[in-house]
């Protein structure tokens, strides 16, 4: 049994419907992701698990049992906001404090709690100091550290990092998962960000249109996008018509009106004559001279036509005849060269049969 179930909710606003028909579970101890584009349903969701909104139809279910008619407070669950929503005029340890106080535990036992969660996000010799007195980050773990005081059983985190420079969500990123396995505690955490759910997540629910269109670990969400939208939000595609034409045990022969004929491996229920999309990551694709791949079987000409360095990467875009633009990616392995192709340059653009996807909607 899950420890907490969604189980077919639906919540409109108006003629708008925000939560379509959307059911899943999550367990004990599970870190869980919700991702989706603005406005997709996430926050709506999270705020019916926490009981600041109930859904229209369907039910919320916590070992079980329904807590619908269970009000906010009463729900062993709490919520970390982006804004961190910490009181100005208390100290650190004031802050933490609060909610243990408000559940009329003992000053020891508060004092004992609060010591104890402050040593968990290292901030114990921050406890005297006013919110205003800390940097985003260590506000953001005072948020934290206040909302698991009192160990809830889920703690639901609303983009949390998202008000942070680059360089500190990632390193909040880590410190996220090393306290939720150290408490154990079920994380639900919304974000827009993909590549915060791949890094975070034991599991990633995608949204879009308040439905869940795909539900994984983070290896299968990128690796096995099930339709085009996730392939699309996660991570970088370049995704163009095809159709099948001829099934040959694990692999698809595919004609694409960009890309001529290509192989992709086959996918569940893929039929001949199926009309669908093709999808390459940028890094599964090689890019060389022409005729540096001629023992690759899918292999299509163009020129560079800009690129954008990173860094450990750079990103060609590369535009075949017709106009389509694919990204390939080369790992700058040498050290001081931005680029390996100059603007303009004729390309080979080449991937084995074993990578691309096949996506019937
Ligand atoms: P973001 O990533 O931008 O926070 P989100 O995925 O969390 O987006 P929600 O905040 O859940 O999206 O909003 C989903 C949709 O529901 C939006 O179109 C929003 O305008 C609408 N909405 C949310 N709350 C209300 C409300 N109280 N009244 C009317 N419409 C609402």
């Amino acid at each position: 049994m899950p420890l907490l179930e969604i189980r077919n909710v639906s919540r409109r606003f108006g003629n708008l419907r925000v939560i379509d028909h959307v059911s899943f579970g999550i367990d004990a101890g599970e870190f869980f992701s919700l991702v989706g584009p603005s406005g997709c349903g996430k926050t709506t969701l999270l705020r019916m698990i926490a009981g600041f909104d109930a859904p229209d139809d369907g039910d919320i279910l916590l070992d079980g049992a329904s807590i619908l008619a269970t009000a906010p407070e009463q729900r062993p669950i709490h919520t970390v906001f982006q804004s961190y929503a910490l009181f100005p005029h208390l100290t650190v340890e004031k802050n933490v404090a609060f909610p243990l106080q408000m559940k009329g535990k003992s000053a020891r036992a508060t004092r004992a709690r609060v010591t104890e969660v402050l040593r968990h996000v290292a901030l114990s010799d921050k406890a005297r100091h006013f919110p205003h007195e800390l940097s985003g980050g260590q506000r953001q773990r005072v948020a934290l550290a206040r909302a698991i005081a009192d160990l809830p059983r889920v703690l639901l985190l609303d983009e949390p990092l998202a008000a942070l420079d680059a360089k500190l969500r990632e390193l909040m990123q880590v410190e996220l998962i090393r306290l939720q396995r150290d408490l154990g505690i079920t994380f639900v955490f919304v974000t827009h960000a993909q590549d915060e759910a791949l890094a975070m997540s034991h599991r990633i629910g995608v949204m879009d249109h308040g439905r869940i269109e795909q539900l994984d670990d983070p290896a299968r969400i990128y690796g096995f996008p099930r339709n085009k939208f996730v392939a699309d939000f996660i991570g970088h595609c370049t995704i163009v018509e095809a159709t099948v034409q001829a099934i040959d045990g694990p692999r698809l022969s595919l004609s694409t009106p960009l890309l001529g004929m290509v192989t992709a491996p086959a996918t569940t229920g893929a039929r001949f004559g199926q009309q669908g999309w093709l999808a390459l990551r940028p890094e599964q694709l090689r890019i060389g001279r022409p005729g540096a791949f001629a023992d690759l079987p899918n292999r299509v000409s163009g020129k560079v036509c800009d690129f954008l360095y990173v860094g450990d990467v750079t990103t060609y875009i590369v535009e075949l005849q017709g106009g389509v633009r694919i990204e390939a990616l080369l790992a700058n392995s040498l050290p001081g060269r931005v680029h390996f192709f100059e603007e303009g340059e004729p390309v080979e653009l080449a991937w084995p049969a074993d990578v691309g996807r096949f996506l019937r909607d």
